[in-house]
This record gives C-alpha cells, sequence and structure tokens, in this order.
C-alpha cells in the first residue's frame, strides 16, 4: 500500500557512488511500511569529493539515518561523533544514526554476515576458515570471524599482496587468531571447516574461484554473491552435497541490523526478504 509523506515523514538513505544499483530503498521501505512506520528511505549519489558536505547534511537537513556504501566507508569516520569498537576497528562505517545532531556509526556488514552464518547453523569458534579475495568485503567477514573466535584463517587473493596487507593491517588487532596469505594449493590442501567466497568472481560470467573437487575437505561455505543465487561455485557445493548458502543472508541481515539500529525495533525479516528476492529476480 503507497504511504503518503508528510511534513513529519522522516528520511533515511543511503551515499554511495554509484549507488542507483543498491537495493537498500526496496528492502528499509518495505520495513517502514511493514510496521506502519512514518519514514521513507532514498538513495543519494554523493561524489568523493562531496562527502564531507554529505555527512554535514544530515545534520542540517535532520535526515535521521543513512547506510554508507562504496567508495564513502571510510571517509565518513572522521565526520562522526561517535563509532562502535568493531567498526573502528576495522575502520568501515556502513551505517549512520542522527540522534539530536549526534552522529553515531556502526558496521552492520559485520554483524549481518555472522548473523547469517546461523543460516548454515556453524559457528566460527575454534574453526579454521579460508577466505577467496581481499577486497572490501574481505574485510568485514574477516573481522567478523576473527571477533567471533575463529582460530585459523587462511586468505587467498588473485594479487597475493591485497592479502598479505589485510593481514598486516589486522593481525594486531585480533593477536589470538592464525592469519596466513596463501596461495591456491595450500587453500585446497588444508581441512575447512567454512570457504567464503569475497571475490566477484560468478557475478557476471559462469565462472568460478576455484575448483571445489580439487579441495582436500571443505565442509560449509559462503558465496557473497546474491545474484545469480546460484553461482558456479554454489551449483558445486550443491553438487558435492556441501551445505552452501549465498550472500542474500548478509544483505538482509545487516539491513535489519541497521533498521534497529536507526529504530530501536525489531527489523520485519520476513517482508524485508521478500522485497529482497523480488527486486532480485
Ligand atoms: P572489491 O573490494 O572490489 O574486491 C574484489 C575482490 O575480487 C578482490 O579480492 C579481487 O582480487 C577479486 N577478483 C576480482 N576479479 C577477479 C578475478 N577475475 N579472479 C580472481 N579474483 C578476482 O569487491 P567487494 O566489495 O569485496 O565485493 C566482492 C563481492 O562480494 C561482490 O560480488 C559483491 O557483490 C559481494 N558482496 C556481497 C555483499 C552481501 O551483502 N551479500 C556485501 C558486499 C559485497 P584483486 O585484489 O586481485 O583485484
Amino acid at each position: 500500500m503507497r504511504r503518503s509523506i508528510t511534513g513529519k515523514t522522516r528520511i533515511y538513505g543511503i551515499i554511495g557512488h554509484p549507488v542507483e544499483h543498491s537495493l537498500s530503498p526496496q528492502m528499509q521501505n518495505a520495513a517502514f511500511s511493514a510496521l506502519k512506520i512514518d519514514a521513507c528511505y532514498l538513495a543519494f549519489s554523493v561524489q568523493p569529493e562531496d562527502v564531507m558536505q554529505a555527512v554535514a547534511g544530515l545534520k542540517a537537513l535532520n535526515i535521521a539515518g543513512i547506510n554508507v556504501t562504496v567508495p564513502h566507508k571510510s571517509a565518513v569516520i572522521p565526520l562522526l561523533d561517535e563509532i562502535s569498537p568493531l567498526a573502528k576497528q576495522l575502520g568501515a562505517v556502513n551505517t549512520i544514526r542522527n540522534e539530536q545532531g549526534c552522529l553515531s556509526g556502526t558496521n552492520t556488514d559485520i554483524s549481518g554476515f555472522i548473523r547469517s552464518l546461523q543460516d548454515l547453523q556453524f559457528s566460527s569458534k575454534d574453526k579454521t576458515i579460508a577466505l577467496l579475495g581481499a577486497g572490501g568485503s574481505a574485510r568485514a567477514v574477516l573481522a567478523g570471524l576473527a571477533d567471533a573466535g575463529a582460530s585459523r584463517i587462511l586468505i587467498h587473493n588473485r594479487t597475493l599482496e591485497r592479502a598479505e596487507k589485510l593481514i598486516t593491517d589486522f593481525a594486531p588487532l585480533f593477536p589470538a587468531v592464525k592469519l596466513e596469505a596463501v596461495e591456491l594449493e595450500t587453500l585446497q590442501k588444508t581441512n575447512l571447516d567454512l570457504l567464503v567466497n569475497t571475490t566477484t568472481v560468478g557475478m557476471k560470467s559462469g565462472a568460478s574461484p576455484l575448483d571445489l573437487s580439487q579441495c582436500q575437505s571443505v565442509l560449509h561455505l559462503v558465496d557473497l554473491i546474491y545474484s545469480p543465487a546460484q553461482t558456479a561455485l554454489l551449483k558445486q557445493a550443491e553438487e558435492l552435497a556441501v551445505p552452501a548458502i549465498n550472500g542474500l543472508g548478509m544483505l538482509l541481515y545487516q539491513g535489519c541490523e541497521a533498521f534497529t539500529f536507526w529504530t530501536g525495533k525489531s527489523a520485519p525479516e520476513k517482508e524485508m526478504r521478500a522485497q529482497l528476492l523480488n527486486a532480485i529476480e
């Protein structure tokens, strides 16, 4: 049902560049509708050089909260009044709340990813886990897994130096976790409790970032890609009977956690999931 916008309607949104592809407007507006909250959520395309004005504008225009996406997740940090410890450690914020001019930042990509592992009935505590990729999403996944008590995390990236840089950044933050940048062969010879694909391989072509049948043992698998819903890697996991999920859960739960951070209310997960599935189709 269409809601009417009034002078009392609270404004939420997302800043990024590009941002037109974001599914958050559909998902968050469905959540506001489901709970009959007088609010609307918009996408704001913000150029990198304008991020400071955009964040100052949240206060000036009394915008209630925003998500932050690529390439602004780090740039917003010095502009905030408060930041959650894990977002600070990661150096990336994806959600900001504006309470009477006080801007608080958090990172629901991390908590959203960890929550999605519940759909696999997987707990990271004391586990050996491998990541494929060392980009922005790998950072959030790595922070979440290390914070959740994984004992050993192997990272393989096409550009090895980027995996090594990730480890240099994270090792002092999570000294209890053994972090290793590895070649694909080493990853494939290791018994893995969980394998997470954080690369973009499989998004557009039917390619796979690795041949799962060449891995010694993989007990669970996550592919962060959510469109297509079944990548070549996920198809192989199904054929080999490896329990696996795609990235829809992470996308959904980061949105649910952002909604709760802004409104203090439990998010209407069912409606948000349905809206996402509809938008992806
Ligand atoms: P990113 O920062 O651009 O990182 C891309 C990663 O993919 C890098 O590690 C890159 O390796 C690797 N890569 C790219 N092309 C490759 C190729 N041909 N062969 C091997 N490796 C390749 O991207 P991101 O933001 O981390 O996103 C990565 C994926 O996660 C995307 O598919 C995105 O949709 C998904 N994602 C999902 C969610 C969710 O909520 N489900 C959230 C965030 C991201 P190099 O370092 O060598 O370039």
